[in-house]
């Protein structure tokens, strides 16, 4: 079976410096890969490399044992950005309609059967967010929102979930359901990516670790991580530990 993600020596600047420098690194099937590093130390660029929305200068990708350009599944792949967390953005459409667009991504046309929308509506109960599901996405709280992006990948039936920094600006209580969301869609199969600079929240949740500085520091299980010095080490190439982001 193919890797889900397979990075061969990435490397990406955006001008002179360097923003990731010769990265190889796998998911696979079924991984929950916590994604950690400095603020600036290139997460973000890595999981655009990953996606396939950067090319890299150097190195390849393959998404599902395809070469990231002429990977034509995009339906396999959840994306929650950044920007998803923000009200600014998102389409002035309701929940339910999000989600059923995860169906038209899955079916390649617009024209729902039955079964898409049943399909849709249990994504929206898995999420629990079966009682939002008429109000418009840009009304969402930023957790709500996330949980909609979730339930759009889900009715797409993609097999990985990318996430960068999902809970900045969700409160505690709310954090915690969210990542035990993330844990159940994990135990049934989907690989997830998760960028978060909570490294406790990494370690806890996530069973496998990338921890990168532009260059990688860590590839491996997060018990090896933890015992390793990879932390300091790619914490301490720029003397700070990050607390907070962007
Ligand atoms: P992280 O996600 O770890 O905070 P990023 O991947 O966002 O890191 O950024 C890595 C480096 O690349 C940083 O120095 C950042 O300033 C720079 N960078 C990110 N995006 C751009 C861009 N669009 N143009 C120029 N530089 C960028």
């Amino acid at each position: 079976m193919s890797s889900v993600v397979d990075c061969h020596g990435v490397s990406f600047s955006y001008g002179e410096q360097p923003a990731v420098s010769d990265v190889s690194l796998t998911v696979e099937q079924g991984d929950f890969l916590g994604l950690i590093g400095p603020n600036g130390s290139g997460k973000t660029t890595l999981l655009h490399l990953m996606l396939g929305l950067l090319s890299p200068d150097e190195g390849s990708v393959e998404l599902f044992g395809h070469p990231v350009n002429d990977f034509e599944q995009g339906n396999r792949i959840g994306y929650v950005s950044q920007q998803a967390t923000s009200r600014g953005g998102t389409m002035p459409v309701t929940v339910r309609e999000c989600v059923r667009m995860g169906r038209f991504a899955h079916a390649g046309h617009a024209r729902l059967s039955a079964e898409d929308e049943a399909i849709a509506e249990e994504a929206l109960e898995t999420v629990g967010i079966t009682d939002l599901a008429d109000q418009r996405v840009n009304e969402l709280s930023g957790g709500q929102r996330q949980r909609a992006y979730i339930a759009r990948a889900l009715a797409s039936e993609a097999d990985l979930l990318a996430l960068d920094e999902p809970t900045v600006g969700v409160d505690a209580e709310s954090r915690d359901a969210f990542y035990q969301l993330l844990e159940s869609l994990n135990d049934d199969g989907i690989a997830i990516i998760l960028i978060e600079h909570d490294i406790g929240v990494v370690t806890d949740r996530a069973d496998r670790i990338a921890c990168i500085n532009t260059e990688l520091y860590h590839h491996g299980d997060t018990e090896s991580f933890v015992e390793s010095d990879a932390l300091s080490e790619a914490y301490g190439a720029t003397g700070t530990v990050v607390h907070h982001h962007h």
